[in-house]
């Protein structure tokens, strides 16, 4: 089999009890990937940003993004669960960080907010914006 986010070849064993199982990435990608997840707080003129991410690394492509893409369900329990303050909780990948100029003047002084990615995007590029 390939794995999906290197795709090298990994050869494995096959035994009776492992005919059916089917493992997209190979030891190596599982190992690097595996996720963690961290939290950045950044001051700003009104409150604060918690952003919360799982890869400290910047996102290699968007095939990873999107295959990698499972492990924020952690971070939408949590939300759905209630297990953060009220404020505004926004999703970040590469097309909103292409736009952040234009939409984060407006959410702006609105209290609380909450930044969630897959991968890390560098925020201090956008420091005179907080
Ligand atoms: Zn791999």
């Amino acid at each position: 089999m390939i794995c999906h986010l290197c795709e090298q070849y990994q050869v494995e064993t096959l035994r009776f009890n492992t005919l059916f199982v089917y493992k997209p990435f190979c030891l190596t990608c599982e190992k690097k990937y595996f996720p963690r997840f961290y939290q950045e707080i950044i001051p700003c003129e009104y409150d604060e940003i918690l952003y919360n991410f799982v890869y400290q690394e910047s996102m290699p492509s968007i095939r990873h993004n999107r295959l990698l893409f499972r492990h924020m369900k952690v971070y939408f329990r949590l939300i759905d669960a209630g297990n953060y303050e009220e404020g505004i909780k926004i999703i970040i990948d590469f097309i909103e960080m292409r736009n952040f100029q234009d939409w984060f003047p407006f959410i702006k002084g609105m209290g609380k907010v909450y930044f969630f990615s897959l991968f890390y995007y560098d925020l201090t590029v956008f420091a005179e914006l907080f």
